[in-house]
């Protein structure tokens, strides 16, 4: 089930005379509870931590409140290495997990000297050429293929990714590395994206630490922290269960002492690079009802679009909906919930048993803390959705404006088109 949302009816409909709707909202409090839940889980290791991916809610003030809670980054872009570097974070501290990057952006992470975690064995090269050396720590994504079950419609099968290495060139990479003196490595993988099932993750513990064993013996390469990536889902749908932590968490300890425990390898650093379940829960796209259509079916209009909230349109994703004030009252009418795109996937909810909704009603959207504002897009001459942090003081800070007209045509060249012929 979604998380409760923070804001009565009359608390809500006096943010949105001061912010007016469409904005998202992101519980503070709510986000530093569950990050120390999180950290509590694993703290069964001698080293663990949380590399937050910045993709799926790349504001800084988020990733600040993070930062307090012991979270380092995961990034895959500049701008994203540069936001994590707004919020205080250096050093080993995050994560560059890109692929297909430009030299460019190699030398910023080196500079910082953050963590570079390459996609594949011919990076090696590419690395060396754009840094004029190997950094001292390396870590290498690797791609199970066959070998690990899943994947969805989100992230793929493993061996139809386009991402990480196998098995065999993951060997050749960390002798080449060894060879050219790097001195610290790291091993990843990131095979699921919103899995459910935890014994996904320990199973993929497993095949990791079974690599880790391979490349101390084939390389004589210690491998110092494993990162098992992000994936793990949310309960996005009335019904399913949170994953429990604690469970994986014991699951894959009972592997760590079987085998890596045994191999010298204590303290192996343990760590995860989770957007999704860290904000995901404790962020809501708010919005308001401003038509109502009565065709073939019923249809509520709200003033916020597939722009603002890609999932449901691009991944038929669900999405929980509440309308303000109503949580309780019977959901009697079935309505397809839409936004304003030309595009008829652009639902935020199909054939939803709701309330009555009237117009004026403040519309929520729930699980939208992460991959939410932060897949916005502009089409349709389409405005995104500013950003508004619930404070653990109760007060509400605007951490993003809307986006403006002018923003939009920044990149155009109005006054030159006037002269152009
Ligand atoms: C998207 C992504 C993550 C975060 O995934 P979540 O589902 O948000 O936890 C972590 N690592 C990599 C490499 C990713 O691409």
């Amino acid at each position: 089930m979604s998380t409760n949302f923070p804001l009565s009816k009359d608390e809500l409909a006096s943010v949105a005379e001061k912010f007016p709707t469409p904005f998202y909202l992101y519980d503070e409090k709510a986000i530093r509870e569950n990050m120390r839940y999180f950290k509590k889980a694993f703290s069964i290791f001698p080293a663990f931590r949380e590399y937050y991916a910045v993709k799926a809610c790349p504001n800084p003030y988020i990733l600040k409140i993070l930062a307090e809670e012991g979270c380092g980054t995961d990034c895959s872009s500049l701008p994203e290495l540069m936001l994590s570097k707004a919020a205080g974070l250096k050093g080993d501290f995050v994560m560059f997990t890109s692929n297909e990057t430009p030299a460019e952006e190699y030398q910023y992470a080196a500079q910082e000297g953050d963590i570079i975690n390459l996609d594949d064995v011919t990076h090696i090269d590419y690395l060396k050429k754009a840094l004029g050396s190997l950094p001292e720590t390396i870590c290498f994504r690797y791609n199970p293929g066959p070998l690990k079950e899943g994947g969805n419609a989100i992230i793929g099968k493993p061996e139809e990714a386009k991402y990480g290495c196998t098995r065999e060139q993951l060997i050749e990479a960390y002798a080449t590395c060894k060879a050219e003196g790097v001195k610290h490595f790291g091993l990843h993988t990131m095979v699921a994206s919103n899995e459910l099932n935890p014994d996904f993750f320990v199973d993929t513990a497993r095949i990791i630490f079974e690599l880790v064993l391979e490349i101390q013996t084939k390389c004589g390469v210690n491998i110092e922290f494993v990162d098992l990536g992000g994936g793990i889902g949310i309960p996005y749908k009335p019904g399913q269960k949170p994953v429990d932590l604690d469970y994986v968490a014991r699951g894959i300890r009972a592997l760590y002492d079987k085998m890596i425990v045994p191999a010298g390898l204590d303290p192996l650093r343990i760590c995860f690079e989770c957007g999704r379940p860290i904000t995901g829960p404790y962020g809501w796209l708010v919005t308001k009802a401003i038509h109502e259509k009565h065709i073939y079916r019923e249809y509520i209009g709200v003033d916020a679009c597939m722009a603002d909230l890609m999932r449901p349109g691009m991944y038929g994703a669900y999405h929980e909906v509440t309308v303000s004030g109503k949580e309780n009252a019977p959901a009697d009418h079935v309505y397809d919930v839409v936004g304003s795109l030309c595009e008829n996937c652009d639902k935020f909810a199909v054939q939803r048993s709701l309330p009555k909704i009237d117009i004026g009603d403040l519309v929520i959207i729930h699980d939208a803390g992460a991959h939410g504002r932060a897949m916005g897009f502009n089409y349709n001459g389409k405005l995104r959705a500013g950003e508004l942090l619930l404070r653990t003081d109760g007060s509400i800070k605007e951490i993003r404006r809307r986006e403006t007209i002018d923003d939009l045509f920044a990149t155009l060249d109005m006054s030159g088109v006037a002269a152009f012929k």
